[in-house]
């Protein structure tokens, strides 16, 4: 890990805004490895360096779990010079650890996105051998019907000829605008309106609600987000 500037490695850690950490360094509160330093510009390496802060030692995180749920109007991708990203939407204290957003929802998708700087984590959770189950509600123009329902189950054949996995259908409401939830295990480009376009419906509201083990926490708000918990994180792994 290189070297970082004590004021914003301070600031990362949550002890408050750069100007903050300035006078809280100046104040002789900081200890690095020992030696009480005042200058906050000097560069630490914060992996290896012990840093104390009124006597606490500061346990240093590399990588970051974010649970978003993310709001239509937004791109998953960390920038881009037209739109607004899912990275943009972050808080500074999580965007300062450069995550990536885990897979893409479109831009007029809502729901359940993670993003992580922990590519390992990125890799798994997208790797095509592991099939992990990703759960959306959608609202679907037409009626949903128990045929869709075996068609899913069998797999349906997609615009560009690709046949679908196995999928769980289950129909909430059937009507002329359906409600329904469908868990898929794979994760082709639009997959699940090229689902319902193959049987002759069209989504019209599409939003994740789960992705592997993680459920998308309802205390959310659209555009919110938060840390996932240690148990969450293992969870995933
Ligand atoms: N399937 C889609 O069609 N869109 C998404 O955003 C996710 C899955």
């Amino acid at each position: 890990m290189s070297k970082e500037r004590l004021d914003k490695v301070l600031a990362n850690m949550g002890y408050g805004t750069r100007k903050e950490v300035k006078s809280l360094v100046r104040s002789g509160v900081v200890l690095v490895n020992g030696n009480k330093v005042k200058d906050f510009s000097m560069h630490v390496e914060p992996e290896k360096d012990i840093i104390e802060v009124d006597g606490e030692i500061l346990q240093y995180k590399k990588y970051i779990y974010v649970m978003l749920n993310k709001p239509q109007g937004v791109i998953s991708a960390t920038e881009d010079d037209y739109d607004e990203t899912v990275v943009d939407i972050l808080p500074d204290e999580y965007r300062i650890f450069m995550p990536s957003p885990v897979g893409r929802l479109d831009k007029d998708t809502e729901g359940l996105l993670i993003l992580t700087n922990d590519g390992e984590l990125n890799h798994l959770l997208l790797s095509p051998k592991r099939h992990v189950p990703k759960k959306y509600f959608a609202k679907v123009q037409g009626v949903v019907t128990e045929d869709d329902v075996n068609k899913f189950k069998k797999g349906v054949v997609l615009d560009d000829g690709y046949k679908t996995m196995p999928a769980e259908l289950t129909i909430l409401k059937s009507d002329e605008i359906s409600e329904i939830e469908l868990v898929i295990y794979e994760g082709k480009y639009h997959q699940v309106k090229r689902m319902f376009e193959a049987v002759g419906k069209k989504v019209i509201y599409l939003k994740r609600i789960e992705m592997g083990p993680l459920k998308l926490d309802e205390n959310l708000k659209l555009g919110e987000s938060r840390e996932l918990t240690e148990e969450e994180v293992e969870l995933l792994y």
